[in-house]
C-alpha cells in the first residue's frame, strides 16, 4: 500500500474535499487555500512531479489540464480568469512528490509569481 498522501486521497483511505474525480483524476481542495478557488488536480497514477513524466504520461496530462478547466467551470472563475501551476522540486517550491496542478482564482494575481 502506497505511502504517498495524496495517493490515499485518491483511493479514499483518507477523506478530503473532493471536487472532481474520474477513473484516471481526482481533484480535491487545498488544506492551506492562497485564493478563494483552490483545488489540487491530480492523476490517481503516482507520478512524483513534471521531471518524471514519461512519453505514455502525455494523454494523462493533456486530460489532467482539461479537469482544471472543467473544475474551473464548476468554480465559476473562468470569466474573471484563473492559475494553473505546477511546481517542480524544491526551488519552485513543491513538497508533495505527487504531481499536482495548483488550480487557483477567486481574486487578482500578480506577475511574476514570488
Ligand atoms: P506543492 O508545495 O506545490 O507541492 O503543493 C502541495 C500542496 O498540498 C500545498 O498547497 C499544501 O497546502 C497542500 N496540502 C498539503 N497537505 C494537504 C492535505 N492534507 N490536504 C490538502 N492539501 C494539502
Ligand atoms: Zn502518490
Amino acid at each position: 500500500m502506497s505511502e504517498c498522501l495524496f495517493c490515499k486521497f485518491a483511493n479514499r483511505e483518507i477523506p478530503t474535499q473532493v471536487v472532481y474525480e474520474d477513473e484516471h483524476a481526482f481533484a480535491f481542495r487545498d488544506i492551506n487555500p492562497q485564493a478563494p478557488t483552490h483545488v489540487l488536480v491530480i492523476p490517481r497514477l503516482h507520478i512524483e512531479n513534471l521531471a518524471a513524466m514519461q512519453t505514455e504520461h502525455e494523454t494523462l496530462m493533456g486530460h489532467l489540464l482539461w479537469v482544471c478547466a472543467e473544475v474551473a467551470r464548476q468554480e465559476g472563475i473562468v470569466a474573471e480568469g484563473y492559475r494553473v501551476v505546477l511546481n517542480t522540486n524544491r526551488a519552485a517550491g513543491q513538497s508533495v512528490f505527487h504531481l499536482h496542478f495548483h488550480l487557483l482564482g477567486g481574486r487578482h494575481m500578480t506577475w511574476p509569481p514570488g
